[in-house]
């Protein structure tokens, strides 16, 4: 086995090891564990060392304990179904051993009277007696006892001593690798070899030695690995040559002129590399990534308009049909009367879905709004040059790369993400695209005012509240669900929405996620109409909805939401001129450590830094629903504990592009760690 660069043996299935039966090997599929290589990510988070000797005056029940004992008599019960009895003694006390369906015979055996023998086992203590149940580890040579043995985290149906034959029986035919890294890189990581790290991270002296060379090294080669992949994507992309888009200065000034603001010097940043691409001759593959009301609406329009008058075709995603109208709306508004725009809704009359189906065909349309729908099969663009994604976190890299594909080799791509995340984690999620950022906020925008209050202090917001209402001013009252359960909890909102009614007759509206979509458009088109001015609703405002004129929210039970999340919701009011406001109410006092985190919140109003200071406290699994979305799943690597080692493959991989590397070197690397083969005919 021990073949250079023999990497086939870790991908070998797992019905090659011996000793691993069918039913094992379907216990770990189900876990995702498919070949000898995924196994060796299952880290021991424990060990259990045998080779003490305790005395029965010292031990510890519920523990594992080795003894040395002499048995003294046997109980072997006529009735079947009661166990087997062994009364043993050492120096300082008595024990029993108790063996379930076992014969008379075998327990003679092993434990025969009168004879020190050595065992191992849990130590329980029942009716006054301290008893061991089918201890496994027998021997009268305690020499013969496995000395130190992992305790993995197990697998349902996997004992720990099969798991350990597993990985020991890999550990020792593991093949040896030839390296891929460059000498300076390695040194870092005090020299080690790819399989001597192995070899080390299953070593029970190394559990949780994070900072170690040989775990450094794993880490970093699985940070590289998924930037070499991402780095093939991209260069993938900018090799499929498309028809370069003309850029008009003065097309774009006529817009720009007609807005009541300036752009920002981010947004005019970020317009500039979006035009850049449109008009290369390499196919764009590029995130906006900017916090909410940081203003990329405007800059995607503006880029889509170079597209139109090149005469191709945009398609414009949002996640909600309110969010497509209201992007509609805003083009319907900015754009020359000349450039025909279209909706496609769910609501839009058949006759009419028919009419714009046949002229998206007919290259009639030069942009079309709508929701994922406008990427159905019968939906076909006569000539798409730009397809343009709004929020959309929710995408993974393959899906990502089918949709890019999808539009054609002269069709460019801008997703606009309103998740302000860390750069490392920027990287692990949208590694395969470009980035512009906008990180500065329009001028006029206030600070959004928060606050905490205790909830029986709900006397006080409801003044606040009559004081906001008598202004004109619009307020959203966010009650979270309760119980996140199958049985969603809707209960708390419909009780403030019935008390919030009493007080403010004709004033209040109530969406919550029972309410069909077309009537929860009604609603929010209301509120936006300024027909009432109080909305009550479970989280579901968190998306992009621009409400100019809603200026105050109130969060009930904030503790329910990570920072992040709240500051996504805050972000909903103070896009308008008005002096803004934020209420987060919670049941009883903060804890020393929940008033850090709101103080976070009260105190910065930068997504970036609030994202940042989340993810230390709660990690990034818990934020925005990453963990089921985008996020690649490391084995090792954690974009937060990690941050220099993922700059340093930024680095490396910069490098790599620049001087236009042969990555032919890192084939096991990628062999072994993108094993979706995603770059499987690049290298
Ligand atoms: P988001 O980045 O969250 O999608 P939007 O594009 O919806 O933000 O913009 C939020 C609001 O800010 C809109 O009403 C928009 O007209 C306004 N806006 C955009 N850019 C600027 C700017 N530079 N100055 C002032 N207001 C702006
Ligand atoms: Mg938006």
């Amino acid at each position: 086995m021990k073949n250079k660069d023999n990497y086939n043996y870790l991908l070998a299935d797992l019905s090659k090891l011996d000793g691993v039966g069918k039913k094992t090997v379907q216990i770990l599929k189900k876990k995702k564990i498919n070949n000898i290589f995924d196994l060796l990510w299952r880290l021991p988070k424990s060990y259990t060392d045998r080779t003490i000797i305790t005395d029965i005056n010292n031990l510890q029940i519920g523990k594992i304990q080795t003894l040395k004992l002499i048995p003294l008599k046997y109980q072997f019960p006529r009735i079947r179904n009661l166990p087997n009895k062994v009364k043993c003694r050492d120096n300082t006390g008595e024990i029993d051993c108790i063996f379930f369906n076992s014969y008379e015979g075998y327990v003679r055996k092993i434990l025969p009277l009168n004879k020190e023998v050595t065992i191992s086992g849990k130590i329980t203590f029942y009716k006054n007696r301290y008893q061991i149940t089918n201890p496994t580890y027998l021997s009268e040579d305690s020499s013969l006892i496995q000395k130190i043995e992992n305790k993995y985290s197990l697998t349902e149906g996997i004992t720990e001593k099969t798991y350990n034959k597993i990985i020991n029986q890999i550990l020792k035919n593991l093949p040896i690798l030839n390296e891929w890294h460059d000498k300076e890189i390695l040194k870092k990581f005090n020299n080690e070899s790819w399989n001597n790290s192995i070899i080390k991270l299953h070593d029970p002296d190394n559990i949780q030695n994070y900072e170690a060379g040989f775990y450094k090294r794993l880490v970093y080669d699985e940070i590289l690995a998924f930037f070499l992949v991402n780095s093939e994507i991209r260069k993938k992309i900018k090799k499929i040559k498309k028809l370069s888009k003309k850029f008009s200065e003065e097309t774009q000034k006529k817009i720009i002129n007609k807005l009541d603001f300036d752009l920002t010097n981010d947004q005019k940043k970020s317009l500039k590399d979006i035009n850049k691409d449109l008009n290369s001759k390499s196919k764009m593959f590029r995130l906006l990534q900017g916090d909410v009301g940081s203003g990329k609406t405007i800059v995607s329009l503006l880029s889509a308009l170079n597209v139109i008058n090149s005469g191709f075709q945009v398609a414009f995603m949002a996640p909600t049909e309110i969010l497509a109208r209201q992007h509609f709306n805003l083009a319907k508004r900015l754009f020359p009367k000349n450039i025909s725009i279209e909706l496609l809704s769910s609501k839009s009359e058949s006759y009419d879905k028919k009419r714009i189906i046949q002229n998206l065909k007919d290259s009639k349309i030069n942009i079309l709004f709508g929701t994922h729908a406008i990427f159905q099969k019968k939906i076909i663009f006569g000539k798409l040059g730009y397809i343009i994604i709004d929020e959309q976190h929710k995408f993974g890299v393959r899906q990502r790369k089918l949709l890019s594909d999808k539009g054609g080799d002269n069709c460019d791509v801008l997703l606009m993400s309103a998740t302000p995340i860390p750069r490392t984690l920027t990287m692990s999620i949208y590694g395969d695209m470009d980035l512009s950022i906008i990180k500065e906020k329009p001028s006029n925008r206030k600070e959004v005012k928060t606050y905490s209050k205790l909830e029986n202090k709900l006397d006080d917001v409801i003044k606040f509240v009559k004081k906001e209402l008598k202004e004109g001013n619009q307020i959203f009252w966010v009650c979270p669900l309760i119980e996140e359960s199958k049985k969603i909890d809707h209960q708390s909102s419909i009780n403030k929405f019935k008390f919030l009614n009493k007080i403010f007759p004709n004033e209040v509206a109530l969406i919550h996620g029972k309410i069909k979509n077309d009537e929860k458009e009604v609603i929010l088109n209301k509120f936006l109409n300024k027909e009432f001015s109080i909305l009550v609703s479970t989280t579901i405002i968190e998306v992009g909805i621009d409400f100019p004129n809603a200026n105050v929210i109130i969060i009930e039970n904030a503790n329910k939401f990570g920072l992040s999340q709240l500051h996504q919701l805050r972000g909903r009011v103070g896009r308008g001129t008005k002096e803004a406001s934020c209420i987060l109410m919670f049941k009883s006092n903060l804890s020393n450590d929940a008033k850090k985190r709101i103080n976070i919140l009260k105190e910065s109003n930068d997504g970036f830094k609030i994202s940042e200071a989340d993810m230390k406290l709660r990690g990034f699994g818990d934020l925005l629903g990453f963990k089921q979305s985008g996020i690649k799943n490391f084995k090792l690597a954690d974009p937060i504990q990690n941050e220099d080692l993922f700059l340093l493959a930024e680095k490396q991989i910069k490098q790599i592009e620049y001087e236009n590397k042969d990555i032919g070197k890192y084939k096991a690397l990628l062999k072994l760690y993108d094993q979706a083969d995603i770059i499987n005919d690049m290298v």
